[in-house]
């Protein structure tokens, strides 16, 4: 089966990673949770002193640090999903909270940080059979991937999805404070420097705010179909 590379970039709390899991179990590719590298990058700031109080990061502190992080993904048999790796540690439960969302863009915005975490996506990523999802997948990391997403929703309805999720791992915030929350981090990462969130030329756009998660997929799925892009 000739396989070929997926990218899919968006906005924050778009379901990128629900289309991106749906996807590679239908197709038997891998995926790689982008966010998740930058995520552990944060991680690691929070737990070394490297922001304080007042989320002012210590750039010279991180930079000088920056070799000994050490980000990779296993394979979790029991969820059947890959779970995020900090110097050989399972973070996958740390990462995916307020405290670390409210940084990550601030610490995805360092020149060097998106270098070091790009490096290591090329290298991941290489060869096909891969989906991607995050930022710039389709504008920096594989501009040559051969079906590229920009995935949408209504801000609302994204701050209510994520809501949903904070409550199902017992973490309790108002919906206002979680849609600012997607606000701030969608405004960081399109305005910053370094790569920043930008709709490819040749994404196709899905906006899913209306259309439910089978819908979507079987609207991917088809759009694979039509453009021909997997033959036997
Ligand atoms: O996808 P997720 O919401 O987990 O990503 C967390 C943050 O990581 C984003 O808000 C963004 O700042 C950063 N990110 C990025 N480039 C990527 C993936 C994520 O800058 N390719």
């Amino acid at each position: 089966m000739h396989k070929i590379t997926i990218a899919i970039d968006g906005y924050s709390s778009c379901g990128k990673s629900t289309l991106a899991k749906a996807l590679a179990q239908e197709l038997n590719y891998k995926y790689i949770d982008t966010g998740a590298m930058y995520r552990a990058v944060a991680w690691y700031a929070l737990k070394n002193g490297i922001i304080d109080q007042d989320q002012n990061i210590n750039n010279n502190l991180l930079l000088a640090n920056l070799n000994k992080i050490d980000v990779s993904f296993e394979f979790n048999q029991h969820t059947q999903q890959s779970d995020v790796y900090l110097n050989g540690h399972n973070i996958e439960s740390n990462i995916r909270t307020m405290e670390v969302s409210s940084i990550v863009s601030k610490i995805s915005s360092i020149k060097e940080v998106r270098e070091k975490m790009v490096a290591l996506q090329r290298i991941m990523g290489e060869g096909k059979g891969f989906i991607l999802d995050g930022r710039d997948i389709g504008t920096h990391v594989f501009p040559k991937a051969e079906l590229k997403l920009f995935m949408t929703a209504n801000t609302d309805i994204r701050a209510k999805r994520r809501q949903d999720e904070y409550f199902s791992k017992q973490q309790y915030f108002s919906l206002e404070e979680v849609k600012q929350s997607l606000i701030d981090r969608d405004n960081e990462d399109i305005n910053r420097q370094e790569n920043p969130l930008i709709q490819a030329q040749d994404a196709v756009v899905i906006d899913n705010s209306d259309i439910s998660r089978e819908q979507q997929l079987a609207f991917v799925l088809k759009l694979i179909e039509d453009l021909k892009l997997i033959s036997e």
